[in-house]
């Protein structure tokens, strides 16, 4: 290890307080230290490369250091960096809210700018809220959400997510919220179809349980990221969207990771030709450049929020960042490269490499499942193949599998004992084949005696 290393790491120890993580264990590790990107690669400060299997945290699109996105950066920079969107309008961020309608599933039509996921589907929440308080529904207070959903970690988040092991301990602070189960089928006996119509059924009820008293239903579309990359069956996110017409309730779909390329299409919606009242985006919105998100919203919606002197009626809610001029520059450039790539017709090769390996990752010992939905994958190690019993969680299989991957030149991150591998829509061809290889040695190779150790 070289002195800037060793000093870095040691400063590190001393300041920072890192997120989703065990500081305790984090001093015990030897944690490397990013420097630099090239392409989809990050560098360490050794010098070392590895492939970004899981986009930056699901964000990165196009790659690091992509010379279209840093000269928007530059060429913004050279304008202003920010200014407010609190009573005065800016360039790029009416440019970037037209693009966005653009793209969007018809129906939404307007754009609140935030800066993180979470906050983008606070606000979905708060709009869904007082969208029925300011035309008289004043009972319609509550949400429908999905067991182990998560839609980030502010507390009105947090109310509608469901992932017990970072929820759990925040229960008494959070408002009320009716869950259905999750209908992936790891999770519950039954055929797809048969899951699909069972949470189905659950939501069904509830909404007529609590008729006049429901807001709205909150879902991640097609794939619950961080419950473990669990995929919906088809035709779930569609019949969320039929009750939700039938018993006169908002769907507020959180596309915040699968947004922008990573189910294979610009957004998940697309694919069940949902139309939802209120659309969740952030992570992939600038390429993975810089925080920015958006909460698109219907012009049914808006319109309840516009009354001339009607002081009560305005949406009073604003970040200090909110639609900040270089992310939304980014923003611009990272949808102009969608179109100059042709990214989205590039994803289906992509697609079917991944399911090639992933039909041979399932055959292997230790592993329970390979799910996928487009470029949003998980594999599932378990204890026990045939009853599917989970390892200890203490003995962290996935981030042990996880850290032999280091060496080999792939960074990866599970989710307990699921390795995520979620590759930036428009990493090439051969990289892609190249992690996919170094996933599949180290299933094959490391998997088995890190899964007998102690
Ligand atoms: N919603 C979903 C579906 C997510 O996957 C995430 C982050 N993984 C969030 C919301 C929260 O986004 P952020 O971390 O930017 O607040």
């Amino acid at each position: 290890m070289n002195d800037t290393t060793r000093h870095l790491i040691e400063l590190d120890k001393q300041y920072l307080w890192h997120p989703f993580t065990q500081m305790a264990d984090w001093f015990e590790d030897e944690p490397v230290v990013i420097d630099r990107g090239e392409g989809f690669y990050l560098i360490d400060t050794e010098g070392r490369r590895y492939i970004d299997g899981v986009s930056s945290l699901w964000c990165n699109v196009h790659g690091h250091r992509v010379a279209a996105i840093d000269q928007a950066i530059r060429d913004q920079l050279n304008r202003i960096a920010h200014s407010t969107l609190l009573g005065l309008a800016q360039t790029r961020a009416v440019e970037l809210a037209e693009r966005l309608v653009q793209i969007a599933p018809s129906g939404l039509g307007k754009v609140f700018y935030s800066d993180s996921g979470a906050t983008s589907v606070e606000i979905a929440l708060k709009i869904a809220y007082q969208f029925w308080q300011n035309i008289g529904h004043s009972g319609r207070t509550r949400f429908v959400a999905v067991r182990e959903a998560y839609h980030g970690d502010t507390v009105g988040s947090v109310s509608v997510g469901g992932v017990d092991l970072y929820h759990g301990i925040f229960k008494s602070l959070l408002f009320e919220t009716h869950f259905v189960p999750s209908p992936h089928p790891y999770r519950f006996d039954g055929t797809p179809e048969q899951c699909t119509a069972h949470s189905l059924d659950i939501a069904e009820s509830l909404l007529k349980a609590h008729s006049g008293r429901i807001a709205a239903i909150v879902t991640e579309p097609l794939v619950q990221g961080a419950a473990g990359i669990l995929v919906h069956p088809k035709g779930f996110l569609k019949g969320l969207e039929r009750l939700a017409r039938q018993y006169d309730v908002l769907l507020i779909v959180d596309e915040v990771a699968t947004g922008f390329g990573r189910t294979g299409t610009m957004f998940a919606c697309e694919q069940e030709q949902v139309r939802p009242d209120l659309m969740c985006l952030a992570k992939g919105i600038t390429g993975g450049y810089l925080p920015l998100a958006a909460t698109l919203a219907t012009q049914r919606i808006f319109d309840a929020f516009v009354g001339k002197g009607d002081i009560y009626k305005t949406f009073y809610h604003g970040h200090t960042y909110t639609g900040n001029a270089l992310g939304c520059a980014a923003a611009i450039a990272s949808l102009e490269l969608f179109e100059q790539h042709r990214i989205l017709a590039s994803l289906p090769e992509k697609s079917a490499l991944i399911a090639a390996a992933f039909e041979r990752f399932a055959a292997l010992p230790y592993v329970g499942d390979a799910r996928q939905c487009g470029l949003m994958c998980g594999i599932e190690l378990v204890q026990d193949k045939a009853t599917k019993q989970p390892f200890d969680y203490r003995r962290k299989v996935g981030a042990k599998v996880c850290a032999a991957m280091r060496p080999k030149g792939a960074m990866m991150r599970p989710l307990g004992d699921v390795v995520v591998l979620m590759p930036p829509p428009a990493m090439d061809v051969p990289t892609l084949k190249r992690l996919l290889e170094i996933v599949e040695e180290t299933l094959t190779n490391d998997l088995p005696s890190l899964a007998q150790g102690s």
